[in-house]
């Protein structure tokens, strides 16, 4: 891929390194996500999956190497510190991206619509009563209209993480990271969210997406990417990762299939 091909991508991902201590979780990571695409990110526990996608809004700074969100371009060096200009470009970054986290991480005091509203009203700047009208839209489109005002010790784990999608919705990202969003939901539960998480990709929506849902992956994914151990062993489409004859790929699959 041509460097103006990479200024195109939506992420573009080069050489990144990532070093807790004195263990490298990531290991000269190269990964291009063109907009609109939906890339899944599987492997083996500690294989570094939620590492890269918290590189990509830099919610972990990179040890090193290069990171591009929608044409703005980070690089980061070992021992070189944060500079304003990173603090600058990060705040940007972040502003172009919205996590949904397995824990779902919404605010116990606030409301549903509360929940989604906060964003729209701090962030995007909204008055109370627009910020209202569109949370309401969001968690009408997540069919949790009727929910709007429930505190989120009342709603079930399905529902927690539809409405924490309807407030990463609201801050109209370009790129939507999602981290292992139905691992903590029961069978019956997941399948609600995976609806909602398969209508956002039909609407378009770039998406990098951390999962154990093999059956989910293969039907929702442009790109399958493999992690283990830090390094990426394979990248390509759901035929050719669940086709592979990797040893390792015939391994995960054994396992997680099981
Ligand atoms: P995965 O998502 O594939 O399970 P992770 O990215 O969570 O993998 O973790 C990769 C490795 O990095 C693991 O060995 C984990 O223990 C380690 N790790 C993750 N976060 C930290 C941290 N904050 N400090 C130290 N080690 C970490």
């Amino acid at each position: 891929m041509s460097a103006s091909d990479q200024a195109e991508c939506a992420v573009s991902i080069r050489g990144l390194q990532k070093r807790f201590g004195t263990v490298d979780v990531l290991q000269t990571i190269d990964l291009d996500v063109a907009p609109g695409e939906v890339v899944v990110l599987v492997g083996p526990s500690g294989s570094g999956k939620t590492t890269l996608l918290r590189s990509i809004n830099l919610l972990e700074r990179p040890s090193a190497g290069r990171v591009t969100v929608g044409g703005d371009t980070l690089s980061f060096a070992p021992g070189v510190h944060t500079t304003r200009a990173e603090t600058l470009l990060t705040r940007r970054i972040r502003l172009k991206t919205a996590m949904v986290f397995q824990a779902f991480n919404l605010f116990p005091h606030m409301t549903a619509l509360a929940n989604v509203a906060e964003g729209l009203i701090s962030v995007k700047r909204l008055d109370r009563e627009s910020a209202h009208a569109e949370a309401l839209g969001l968690l009408e489109r997540m069919g949790l209209g009727s929910k709007a005002n429930a505190y989120p010790a009342t709603l079930s784990g399905g529902q927690k993480q539809r409405v924490a999608i309807a407030r990463a919705l609201a801050m109209r990202p370009q790129v939507m990271l999602f981290d292992e969003p139905t691992s903590a939901l029961d069978p019956e539960l997941r399948r609600e969210v995976l609806s909602v998480l398969r209508d956002i990709a039909a609407g378009g929506m770039t998406m990098v997406v951390v999962t154990h849902e093999m059956a989910f992956a293969r039907e929702i994914a442009d790109k399958i990417v493999f992690m283990e151990n830090g390094r990426i062993r394979l990248s390509g489409s759901p035929d050719a990762f669940f086709g592979s004859k990797d040893p390792r790929i015939l391994q995960f699959l054994t396992a997680i299939l099981a």
